[in-house]
């Protein structure tokens, strides 16, 4: 078996089933994502669309690909045809572009709101009266579904930290579901849990993690 192999397998000893795993490909050769794909596993992430769409143009199309990163307007129209799911849908303004580009494709893209939990001053992501006014008003938009949130934890060894962030996703998504989406069972995922924090992540309820170095070694940025 090879590393990479071996450590997908490893990472879903650890999480309880129905919990999924993004195998977050970023910086990663086809090669190397390949190697997963041979294992069985069918779900990455990338978090720059150019990489993104020249990674789902190479490999196989069985592929279900995940973008997780910041997403700038003018870039929806690329991965529109193909994305199954945006992780960090940040403004009502891009949740609207996602929705007029899934129309013209013909889909229903699925989106996660990202909120702000971190500690550390962070660009992105909502708070949480955003996020609420935003779904408050997402109503009309029929080409998109939000089914769940996502949120980082502040980067830190402080685990009573990064658990209280997670809790704090956790009940959010709770609030909002029975605000919004009492009768709408897709509202369902809390995308949280990274290589240092899966572990936290999962015990809070997290349903989808999204792991990159701890299944294809340390990233290398030139
Ligand atoms: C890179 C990245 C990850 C994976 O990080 P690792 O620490 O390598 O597991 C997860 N989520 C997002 C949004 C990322 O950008």
């Amino acid at each position: 078996m090879s590393d990479i192999a071996h450590n997908i397998e490893f990472i879903k000893t650890k999480l309880p089933t129905g919990v999924k795993l993004i195998a977050v490909s970023k910086t990663k050769p086809d090669d190397l994502i390949l190697e997963a794909y041979r294992a069985g596993h069918r779900v990455f992430g990338e978090n720059k669309v150019q990489e993104l769409v020249s990674k789902y143009e190479s490999l196989p199309k069985d592929i279900e690909w995940h973008m997780i990163g910041h997403l700038q307007s003018n870039k929806v129209k690329f991965i529109a045809p193909f994305i199954s799911l945006i992780h960090a849908v940040d403004s009502f303004k891009l949740l609207q572009i996602i929705n007029d580009e899934a129309q013209k494709n013909n889909r229903t893209i699925n989106c996660l709101l990202q909120l702000k939990i971190a500690r550390e001053e962070s660009k992105f992501g909502l708070s949480f009266d955003e996020a609420f006014k935003l779904v408050a008003g997402a109503g009309e938009l029929k080409h998109i579904k939000i089914v769940g949130l996502m949120g980082m934890a502040t980067f830190t060894d402080n685990e009573l930290l990064v658990r209280e962030e997670f809790k704090k996703l956790s009940l959010f998504f709770l609030q909002l579901k029975s605000e919004f989406f009492r009768d709408k069972p897709y509202f369902s995922e809390i995308s949280m849990g990274m290589s240092d924090d899966y572990q936290i992540a999962v015990e809070e309820g997290s349903t989808m993690v999204r792991i990159g170095s701890s299944i294809f070694g340390k990233r290398i940025y030139n």
